[in-house]
């Protein structure tokens, strides 16, 4: 009876194991969280305040399909004014989450049998909201080598006919990599006379480490006009559960996914549109994480990198750190059940992001929890034989 597209899918192993960490942590269990896909901080109460407003305001109903123009000009402002997209507000379409931006782009672009290209190591939605579309994801192997990016001689090999559309992620879930300025520009140079859609997703934005700044592919030459870039609050405001996310594209484009939203989710939630116009223009918040992240980055990657047997790879953003473990000799999906039954460490196999001899480890967790973590890791890789 279910439908052949959703019988060819799998749960999402990030939420699986995400949800049996957090009912293992409520039965008591002294469980370290390095799988939570989420920053661990509570949201911010000038954002839940807005939020109760709202309500007590009774503004508490639909709103237009691509959310209120209030927070569409909002974000719009600040696309332009910090990430150099030229854009007007009717370019912006609020979503129920950035997932759901990813799911309704693909949705209003792909075709039956055309190929979306996704670079591996990839978030585990990717290749799944493909399938759901009808089409073929076509994963593309980045190297080690090239720090796990997407090279111009790499995308120009996967381009065929049948090319549709090129998932672009950074910094990227899972291995925290980010593009440089030049980079992107060396993969604009091969895309933009291709008739094909760029969909990039800059969630981790606020997370880029080293004093680096984050450049929007829409912000080079002409990109603008093929690109659809996602961004959303569930990050940087550390507001998962409110489930904003936005896109922004070209004005037909927006129209034909504001379409899509008409009859499917209708609008985002009004109450949480209101706390993130609250959010938008703060910036407080998110460097006072950035920095928080960038201290816990360093002190797991202090505490891994002499390990035997297991190998951390820095990240330049997210809260994510991709760690090969092929010396274990264990497969991924053993390393992570082993650590987490044996040791009572969670991590995300990384097979399912297309990565085997991986796991993701994630620092959205206390000081205090790294340090315990580093040490258990250790005393299981000192247990293998
Ligand atoms: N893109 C990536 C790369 C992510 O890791 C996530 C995390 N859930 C999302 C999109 C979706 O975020 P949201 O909570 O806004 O749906
Ligand atoms: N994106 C997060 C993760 O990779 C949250 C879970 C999900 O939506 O996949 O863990």
């Amino acid at each position: 009876m279910i439908s052949s597209r959703v019988e060819q899918l799998s749960s999402s192993a990030t939420l699986k194991i995400t949800a049996l960490t957090k009912r293992l942590k409520k039965e008591g269990k002294d469980v370290v969280n390095f799988a939570a896909g989420e920053p661990d901080f509570d949201t911010p109460l000038f954002i839940k305040e807005k939020a109760k407003k709202a309500i007590d305001d009774g503004f508490t109903k639909y709103t237009p399909s691509a959310g209120t123009n209030e927070l569409r000009e909002a974000i719009a402002r600040k696309l332009k004014e910090e990430n150099g997209i030229a854009c007007e507000s009717s370019s912006i379409i609020i979503t129920s989450g950035a997932k759901y931006a990813i799911y309704a782009a693909m949705a209003a672009f792909l075709n039956p049998k055309e190929e979306a290209l996704i670079p591996s190591p990839y978030w585990v939605s990717y290749p799944a909201m493909a399938i759901i579309c009808g089409a073929k994801p076509k994963i593309i192997k980045t190297k080690e080598r090239d720090g796990f990016k997407l090279t111009a001689q790499t995308l120009s090999k996967a381009i065929s006919k049948k090319t549709k559309l090129l998932i672009l992620n950074y910094p990227s879930n899972p291995t925290g990599a980010t593009y440089s300025n030049e980079e992107l520009k060396e993969i604009y140079e091969v895309i933009k006379d291709k008739n094909i859609i760029v969909l990039c997703d800059e969630i981790y934005e606020a997370l880029t480490y080293d004093g680096k700044k984050h450049t929007s592919f829409a912000s080079i030459g002409d990109a603008a006009k093929f690109t659809v870039t996602v961004n959303g609050f569930s990050k940087t405001f550390s507001m998962t559960g409110w489930r904003i996310g936005y896109l922004c594209a070209d004005k037909n484009f927006a129209g034909a996914i504001s379409k899509l939203i008409d009859h499917t989710t209708s609008c985002a939630s009004s109450i949480s549109q209101a706390a993130a116009l609250a959010a938008i223009n703060d910036k407080t918040w998110p460097s006072q994480m950035l920095a928080k992240f960038e201290e816990r980055r360093n002190l797991l990657w202090e505490g891994l990198k002499g390990l035997r047997k297991i190998k951390p790879l820095l990240p330049q953003g997210t809260f994510y750190m991709l760690c090969d473990i092929k010396k274990s000799g264990l497969a991924s999906m053993d390393f992570s059940s082993q650590l987490l039954d044996k040791y009572l460490v969670s991590t995300i196999p990384a097979d399912s992001f297309g990565a085997e001899g991986f796991v993701r480890l994630s620092f959205a967790t206390s000081d205090e929890d790294i340090n315990k973590g580093i040490a258990r890791i250790k005393s299981f890789l000192e247990a293998l034989k």
